[in-house]
């Protein structure tokens, strides 16, 4: 056998996309997994009853589905179809109402009625230059943009706190559909950068829709893994890289891991300040996760919330900022911010005929017990009456759980550090090429570096075209990006 070029360390969608864009360079490539099925937060089990199909990690993948990385690549060809609920998503306001938000901007801003204009000037020009923004934001932050006026616009509203671009809008109804949007960042929203998370999630709702994969997120790993074997890579599963002795001899090491266990893997061979980065380096609160085998689909009280893949729970703005900044001082809320998918009403493949998947979690601080599954469980009964005479199996996953699962979600904390404004500067260190280690022919390729959070394998892609450029001479091609 040729020796190795790369060994990718992990395979998560990160970890994959790097093996990815190395191959498609020519370049021979190893991936090494340490639990016994690829995919890490992209992954579906049984996690209830046999027959029914759960999204272990993630489960709506609007950003999987604009990447431009996953855009390019032939994904269609190793069995990737996408689904596509109705409605992208709707928010529950405290008496049960649903706030449906449309894939077509103008019938969202229709509904929106006074606020229609504001929500028009909010999303209507991020939509028109989708590619663009998408372009530019899913890359290293301190890179000079390549439109820099669309990302001008983007940045007035997005880097400020949520609450500023929310002080723009006056009914109920546009407030409480914004705060949706802005609480996956995982922060208070008086935080600065959540109105990006809020602003990125918005347009592609308009955009692209919030699709997911037919057959659960493991068939988007699934995807990626046969398109890498198609260009000549290996995934090796159940082999954990615990030293640097582990790994074969090649010319780059991409670690999709965290920067703990990058620091583990290099023990003794980095700079004391890039070791110091990586000690300090933060992460938000973690989750507690629920999924559910129902014997029917939700009963919600508004049953317009039946054609959204994706409902967020927990009131207006002022409740879902009320449950977020309790998270963030340390106390579970009485009636938490929920996020949830119903995959089955739109993929039937999912359940045995007839029944349903649902996933929710909500955002705790550390050493919230697994009993706080009955609070997230009383607001969905709450928004659903009789959704509990429903449940045929439930299994919660807690923070360690979610670390076992992969040690980027470090505390429960799925987007692999803190979402603020410095958590993306910083990701891990303040460079250029965040992916370069102090030690040459190794990078860091996981969610802890930028653009962050979220199934679109752009971290593996730039960590990649890095490795690519420092020592093979080669550019990674992806049309738009390189
Ligand atoms: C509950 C939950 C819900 C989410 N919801 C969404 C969502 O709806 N939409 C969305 O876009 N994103 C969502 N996310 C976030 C998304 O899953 C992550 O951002 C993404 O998986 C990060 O990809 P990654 O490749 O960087 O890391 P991971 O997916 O964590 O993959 C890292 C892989 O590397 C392996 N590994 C690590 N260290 C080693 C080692 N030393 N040796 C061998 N193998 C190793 C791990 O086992 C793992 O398989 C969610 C995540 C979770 C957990």
């Amino acid at each position: 056998m040729p020796p190795l070029d790369a060994v990718v360390v992990g395979a998560g969608p990160n970890g994959l996309s790097a093996a990815i864009t190395l191959a498609r360079a020519g370049l021979r490539v190893r991936v090494l997994e340490r639990r016994p099925a690829p995919g890490g937060g992209l992954s579906s089990a049984e996690l209830t009853l046999p027959g029914f199909l759960h999204d272990v990690g993630s489960a709506i993948h609007p950003l999987g589905f604009a990447s431009p990385a996953f855009r390019e690549w032939p994904l269609h060809a190793f069995g990737l179809r996408w689904a596509q609920p109705d409605a992208p998503y709707a928010q529950v306001l405290e008496d049960g109402t649903g706030v449906v938000v449309e894939r077509d901007l103008e019938a969202t801003a229709r509904s929106f009625g006074r606020d229609g204009a504001a929500w028009r000037a909010l999303f209507g020009p991020l939509v028109g230059g989708l590619e663009a923004l998408l372009g530019d934001v899913l890359r290293p932050l301190p890179r000079p943009p390549r439109h820099p006026l669309l990302l001008a616009r983007f940045g007035l509203r997005g880097l400020p706190p949520a609450t500023w671009a929310a002080a723009l809008l006056r009914t109920p109804e546009a407030r409480a559909a914004w705060a949706g949007l802005a609480a996956h960042a995982n922060l208070p929203l008086g935080t600065p950068g959540t109105g990006a998370a809020a602003l990125v999630l918005g347009t592609l709702a308009h955009g692209v829709g919030w699709p997911f994969p037919r057959g659960g997120a493991q068939a988007l790993t699934n995807a990626l893994v046969g398109y890498l074997r198609f260009l000549g890579g290996e995934v090796e599963t159940g082999v954990e890289v615990r030293s640097w002795r582990d790994l074969p001899p090649a010319r780059a090491v991409l670690v999709d891991s965290s920067p703990a266990v990058l620091l583990r893997l290099l023990e003794g061979r980095v700079t004391p300040g890039y070791r110091a980065w990586l000690t300090r380096y933060r992460y938000g609160p973690g989750l507690l996760k629920l999924d559910y085998a129902l014997s029917s689909p939700v009963p919600w009280r508004d049953p317009a919330l039946g054609r959204a893949g994706t409902v967020h729970l927990g009131g207006g703005l002022e409740a879902v900022a009320r449950a977020e900044a309790a998270v963030a001082r340390g106390v579970a809320p009485e009636r938490p911010y929920v996020l949830a998918a119903q995959h089955t009403l739109f993929d039937p493949t999912r359940a045995p005929a007839g029944g349903h998947t649902f996933w929710a979690y909500a955002h705790v601080p550390p050493g919230t017990p697994d009993t706080y599954a009955d609070v997230i469980e009383a607001q969905l009964e709450r928004a659903a009456p009789g959704f509990r005479d429903l449940v045929l199996g439930r299994r919660v996953t807690n923070a360690r759980a979610l670390e076992a699962l992969s040690p980027v979600f470090r505390g429960g904390d799925v987007n692999g550090g803190r979402g603020d404004l410095w958590g993306l500067l910083a990701r891990p260190v303040p460079t250029p090429t965040p992916y370069r280690t102090p030690v040459p022919g190794v990078y860091l390729c996981s969610s802890a570096t930028p653009p962050g959070g979220g199934i679109h394998g752009m971290s593996g892609y730039w960590a990649a075209q890095a490795a690519l450029g420092d020592l093979f001479g080669k550019q990674a091609v992806v049309r738009g990006e390189g």
